[in-house]
């Protein structure tokens, strides 16, 4: 039987496609590429390029492939970009859930690993943030996010569709030897830009803030490296496959770093002096998000091998030194 990886074309998802194979997994992935690469899946995965709001060629997949779970990573997540497109991510994050769903249930598929994010949670009351807090997000990413938990809780009740919502904090990093990494078109996320700048693809970073309620006045954030991430989207099929009931999970460190101090310790790595400035906060970023994480430790058996921020910063300035342009693949596009 096999897994099917939506989204296994994208940073999170390729590796989580990766460590599948490296395990035994029969695995099909389906991606549209519209910000993902072909380049990216591990050559033993067959691959269905399509979208997933296209129930014709889902049903399709779902017809060739004998699916015993789903691992879905299908989806828009950059938080700016929802501020000013609230409408781009409900389509395609939350209405691409109510379709799939359809086509999980029509063909008795019963199990789904779901991405979802700490921006479910928004401006938390307290850190660390457990599972069971309110989750009431600042931007609309978030909020595509946890309507999809909510669609998928309300099919359990009434399919049977079992899940697990992993509640990923910042993720970053790459496979340690170089071969897969993280390639976003225009890049938004923190490390692969500090590393743009040490590679000399940007003159300086804009730390977004620092007039914040922490300690140096930048946003504090709790970092996972992405192999360690895809290992627990594994944990949890496995725990779905156990017959244990639908569940949530925390997926960081415990531990937040502030901006500031990601920028030091990116410095520290590369060895590069990395201008930065200040710039004006962007809108939506909640202040600190960190997890409590010993859920996923305590049910799941989740033992991230990353523990410090150096080290998941070393792996990406390697992905970054050995390709220097990604992939490759998008032509003249920023
Ligand atoms: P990504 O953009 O690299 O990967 C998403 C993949 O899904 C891409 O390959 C894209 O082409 C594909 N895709 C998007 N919409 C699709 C559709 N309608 N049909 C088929 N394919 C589609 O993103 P990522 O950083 O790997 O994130 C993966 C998931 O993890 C997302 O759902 C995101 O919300 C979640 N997440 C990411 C982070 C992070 O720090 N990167 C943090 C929390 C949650
Ligand atoms: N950030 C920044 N400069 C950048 C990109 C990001 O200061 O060029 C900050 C951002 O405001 C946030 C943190 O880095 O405080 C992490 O942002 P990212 O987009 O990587 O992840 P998010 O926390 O939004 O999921």
């Amino acid at each position: 039987m096999a897994v099917l990886v939506l989204g296994g074309a994208g940073y999170i998802g390729s590796h989580a496609v990766d460590r599948l194979i490296a395990k035994g997994y029969d695995v099909a992935v389906v991606d549209n590429l519209v910000t993902g690469h072909k380049a990216a899946i591990n050559p033993k995965a067959r691959f269905y390029e399509g979208d997933v709001r296209d129930t014709d060629f889902m049903n399709e997949v779902f017809d060739w492939e004998n699916v015993e779970g789903v691992i879905h990573f299908a989806a828009f997540s950059v938080v700016p970009e929802s501020m000013k497109d609230p409408l781009k991510y409900f389509d395609n994050n939350t209405a691409g859930m109510v379709k799939l769903l359809e086509v999980m249930h029509k063909h008795d598929v019963k199990r789904i690993v779901f991405s979802s994010t700490a921006a479910t949670y928004g401006e938390p009351k307290q850190v660390p943030i457990k599972e069971t807090d309110p989750q009431v997000p600042t931007n609309p990413y978030g909020e595509s996010k946890l309507a999809m938990e909510k669609i998928m809780h309300w099919s359990d009740i009434a399919y049977g569709i079992k899940f697990v919502a992993l509640r990923y904090f910042n993720v970053a990093g790459a496979k340690p030897d170089g071969s897969i990494g993280e390639d976003h078109h225009p890049e938004t996320h923190l490390v692969p830009i500090i590393l743009q700048v040490a590679a000399g693809e940007r003159d300086q970073l804009q730390i977004f803030g620092d007039d914040y309620p922490t300690p140096d006045g930048t946003n504090v954030r709790d970092y996972v490296h992405v192999v360690d991430l895809a290992d627990a989207h594994i944990l949890a099929l496995e725990y779905l496959k156990q017959g244990h009931d639908s569940n949530a999970f925390n997926l960081g460190s415990s531990t937040g770093f502030s901006n500031k101090q990601m920028l030091d310790a990116a410095r520290e790595v590369t060895g590069k002096p990395i201008p930065a400035v200040m710039a004006p906060r962007r809108a939506g970023d909640p202040s600190t998000l960190i997890a409590a994480s010993d859920k996923a430790r305590d049910v799941l058996g989740w033992a991230p091998q990353y523990d410090d921020v150096k080290e998941i910063i070393k792996t990406a300035w390697n992905w970054k030194q050995s390709h220097p342009a990604g992939y490759n693949d998008r032509g003249g596009q920023a």
